[in-house]
């Protein structure tokens, strides 16, 4: 039996027989080309690229019909990509440059574009790479279909299977969920990496970024995934497999048990109401927050949409994204643009100088003021969609007032020339900020007073506060959110909110892991926005919470010196007796 431990998305567990691909990145030694063949060299790569783009138009019209709109869209966008016109013509320079085959230019090339996108400190546009890495990787078998080196695809039925593979493309997903896989492995891929994502839609078990351990996995041997745990048992013993029928009995136990309190309010046991909102990326990911029970979204990440394609969304697209989320779950903050710096809206394919410290760079709000018409646009879409239901538009990473008054200047621009157009919208939408620059943390008070709601950002909070790069393995192990600065900046901005009557939410990872919940209610926190997995068990503690009895621990929390001893703190808070309104408040 061998145990891998990677990424688990999707849902539930599977147990299968390992059905091993050869979608694996496909590699090439370094082949040096005569100066008289190069011409055929660039002549093929430009019949794989018609090819490549061919068959992905082909697989795009077999996507079910009712599958999630998403695998079109991924789909469309690496069509895109193959016929990025940058592309091909880096691939060509070097071809001639180099004196190398067509595969050997497109390896080069691709190994260059990963490492600018290991370079950006957003985890979410690292893991782009992977797209890059699966168009060229596609690319390359139809140059060795070409040249004759190709290698067979499967078509049987895999209902029985686990798909094991160094690397799915979402083509490659579309056609194994056709042949009904259960599940599937890989070594590469995030949890937010498009396979991730089509996993989650398509509520299918898997673990990915297994880092290279998918070649302990034989084909054909006996394979289960937990999807919860992110484990990947190989061979598992018969011990093995009762404990996992057992895990799985309980995870739907557990799952069930939340669902029964989906339809109840958000209420303390001392009636304080709590607002749940999601934090969403994708309208796709509509459903999953209306299953929830989420009272809207909180967060809306839109530079998702501006991800992973060779232009920018137009305004037209942009509003039709907007407005299906705000048809579906009426109450929507939608935030502008978090993208900049190295983060360019092209993938890096046009990429020019990366900053030193791009977490301190261009980024965010001060991107969009720097493409006004890339940010006039987005807002024209959100006032647009703010028709439909209550918008409010979420400036990310202010750090000074003069930055929020240019916004609201482009705002009303905006709304006035969208009045002269005779265009319907909403010139009424209030503009809130995320807190997320200690700065603006320390101000708070002064920006409650020119925002309409602020929205604490923790993950860039917490970054900022105790200088540790949030993307950094190596000083993952000092990512704090109980550090006594980090809670004192939090509570401070939930103080200014309440001080000039303004709305405060907290939307950053502190507010989906429900070990805070009861420190971030005692703190007077009322508005929470986190993933919409986690919502339901947020939700139990705030119903088993009494604000009055919890709010007597957090002085004593932030004052605390000793890093375990507050650990120590918040499990003592965690563990006071859920339905005993009598319970001291902590001696
Ligand atoms: C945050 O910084 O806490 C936040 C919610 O924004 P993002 O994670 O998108 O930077
Ligand atoms: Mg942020």
């Amino acid at each position: 039996m061998i145990l891998l431990q990677g990424s688990g998305v999707g849902a539930g567990i599977a147990i299968g027989t390992a059905f091993v691909t050869d979608t694996a990145a496909v590699e090439s030694s370094f082949e040096v080309i005569e100066h008289d063949r190069l011409t055929t060299e660039v002549e093929l790569l430009d019949l794989a690229l018609k090819r490549t783009a061919e068959t992905l138009r082909k697989t795009r019209t077999e996507v079910p019909e009712d599958a999630p709109h998403e695998i079109a869209a991924f789909l469309e966008a690496h069509v895109l990509m193959v016929e990025d016109e940058t592309l091909r013509e880096e691939t060509v320079n070097i071809v001639y440059r180099e004196s190398v085959s067509a595969e050997t230019a497109l390896m080069i090339h691709r190994d260059d574009l990963i490492k600018v996108f290991e370079s950006m400190e957003d985890e979410y546009l690292r893991s782009k790479k992977d797209d890059v890495s699966q168009v060229i990787s596609q690319i390359h078998r139809q140059l060795l279909v070409l040249k004759g080196e190709d290698d067979k695809r499967t078509e049987q039925d895999l209902s029985e299977y686990i798909v094991v593979a160094h690397e799915l493309t979402p083509a490659d997903t579309v056609s194994f969920t056709n042949l009904k896989m259960r599940a599937f492995v890989t070594d590469l891929g995030s949890r937010i990496s498009h396979v991730a994502i089509l996993a989650r839609s398509l509520k299918i078990p898997a673990v990915v970024g297994l880092h290279g351990e998918v070649r302990h996995i034989p084909h054909g041997a006996l394979v289960a995934v937990d999807s919860h745990t992110g484990q990947v048992i190989v061979n598992p013993d018969e011990q093995t497999l009762e404990e996992l029928t057992r895990r799985h009995q309980e995870y739907d136990r557990q799952h069930q048990q939340l669902l029964a309190i989906r339809h109840l309010n958000s209420i303390t046991l001392d009636e304080h109401e709590i607002t749940l909102l999601a934090n969403v990326e994708l309208p796709s990911e509509i459903d999953t927050a209306l299953e929830s029970g989420a009272s809207g979204v909180g967060l809306y990440r839109t530079e998702y949409l501006f991800m992973n394609r060779a232009q920018s969304p137009s305004e037209e697209e942009q509003y039709e994204s907007y407005r299906q989320v705000v048809q579906a779950l009426d109450n929507v903050t939608i935030r502008t643009l978090d993208l900049g710096a190295d983060k360019q809206v092209d993938g890096g394919r046009r990429q020019g100088k990366v900053a030193t410290n791009p977490a301190l760079g261009v980024r965010a709000v001060r991107f969009c003021l720097r493409s006004p018409d890339m940010f006039r646009t987005q807002l024209r879409a959100i006032l647009r969609a703010a028709v439909y239901g209550n918008v409010q538009c979420m400036i990310p990473m202010l750090s000074n007032l003069e930055e929020l008054a240019q916004v609201k200047a482009t705002v009303a621009r905006v709304a006035n020339d969208l009045r002269k157009e005779n265009i319907e919208h909403n010139s009424t939408v209030p503009i809130g900020g995320m807190i997320e620059v200690p700065a603006a943390a320390i101000t708070a008070d002064q920006f409650a007073q020119h925002l309409d709601f602020l929205s604490i950002g923790t993950n860039d909070l917490i970054q900022y506060t105790l200088a540790i790069d949030r993307v950094d393995d190596e000083v993952n192990y000092l990512y704090d959110p109980l550090h006594p600065s980090v809670l004192t900046l939090v509570k401070h901005t939930i103080d200014a909110g309440r001080k000039f009557d303004k709305p405060v939410s907290l939307c950053g990872e502190m507010a989906s892991d429900s070990n805070y919940t009861r420190l971030l209610l005692g703190m007077g926190l009322r508005i929470f926005s986190m993933d919409p997995a986690t919502l339901l068990e947020v939700k139990q503690v705030v119903m088993s919470s009494s604000v009055e009895q919890v709010v007597g621990y957090v002085s004593e929390i932030i004052n605390c010196q000793n890093s375990l001893k507050r650990l120590e703190l918040l499990e003592q808070l965690n563990r006071i007796d859920l339905t005993d309104r009598s319970a001291k408040a902590f001696a």
